[in-house]
């Protein structure tokens, strides 16, 4: 059998050691000789060796580009479905969400909409997807839509409106995150609508929502804008609604009200008619359709 010997080359060895550094890899220098300790002891193949050194570097490369990635797009908080627990939520269909994590509705440039109350999941699900989208390597960006609407009309009084729409276009997926929690600030409505608008149809959006569709006139300040922003927020939409409980107070369910603890928010309406293609909003529970 041909083995490898550390003594057989050297001057070999010294410029594979240069070529590492001249490639900049790290990761496979550090590991080099450990690695052909363990041809010479046989334990590896050179196939193997070669195979594992290459990988060693690629793992380090794909974890910083993970973690700048994440950096960037603001999942700062990291929640992943491996931590989600689904017998927690059985109103919620795992392999539905388990068929989001294939990120197709990234590529189709859909909107996925998480509707439910407070803490019964909705955060962890849109970031969880954020980082299945990172790892798979798209583009991310997370905010709250009050953050969103905050840099918005910051951008307009100075001028810079057009730019920073052009930054919440860039990501493949954009997440909006508690989405009526409280009314947007005066013009906010228009503000986000010029961004969906913008994004419609050219790239993914996830968002969260405590509130029903019927109340987003209270959130954006008006009916005439809530129905724009719906128009182009429901034609290709995927609709989870969580039926279930707050997480945060599992344990201490006794002290909430019935009402509270399980009320459902008002379920979609159908996603208002457009001229031409037919809408294809998909509602993905289908227990919420009364
Ligand atoms: P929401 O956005 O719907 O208000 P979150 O997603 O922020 O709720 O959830 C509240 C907290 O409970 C978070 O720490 C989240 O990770 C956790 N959580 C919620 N649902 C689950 C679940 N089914 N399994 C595990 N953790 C959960
Ligand atoms: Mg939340």
């Amino acid at each position: 059998m041909s083995t490898v010997s550390l003594d057989a080359g050297p001057a070999t060895l010294d410029r594979i050691r240069r070529h590492l550094v001249g490639l900049k890899m790290p990761r496979a220098l550090e590991v080099l000789e450990h690695i052909l300790r363990r041809i010479e002891r046989g334990e590896i193949s050179a196939l193997e060796a070669i195979d594992s050194l290459l990988g060693e570097e690629l793992t380090l490369r794909e974890g910083r580009r993970v973690k700048s990635a994440l950096k960037m797009g603001r999942l700062l908080n990291i929640k992943t479905l491996a931590g989600f627990d689904f017998s927690f939520q059985p109103s919620l269909d795992r392999d539905r969400i388990m068929a989001l994590a294939q990120l197709d509705f990234v590529e189709r440039h859909e909107v996925v909409h998480f509707l439910g109350q407070p803490g019964c999941g909705k955060t962890h699900l849109a970031l969880a997807l954020g980082v299945e989208a990172v790892k798979a390597g798209r583009s991310v960006y997370f905010a709250t839509l009050a953050d969103i609407v905050g840099s918005l009309a910051k951008a307009e009084r100075e001028g810079t409106l057009r730019e920073r729409l052009r930054f919440l276009c860039r990501p493949q997926l954009l997440i909006v995150d508690e989405i009526g929690y409280l009314p947007v600030i005066p013009g906010g409505g228009n503000l986000f609508f010029q961004l969906v608008n913008a994004r419609y149809e050219r790239g993914a959006m996830i968002l969260t929502s405590n509130r029903g569709f019927s109340e987003w006139g209270d959130v954006f300040g008006g009916t005439v804008v809530a129905t724009a922003l719906l128009d182009r927020l429901l034609h290709h939409a995927i609709v989870v609604q969580i039926e279930g409980a707050s997480y945060r107070l599992r344990r201490h369910a006794e002290l909430i009200p019935e009402t509270t603890r399980t009320r459902p928010i008002s379920a979609p309406p159908p996603p208002p008619r457009r001229r031409g293609r037919p809408p294809k909003a998909r509602p993905i529970d289908p227990a919420a359709d009364p």
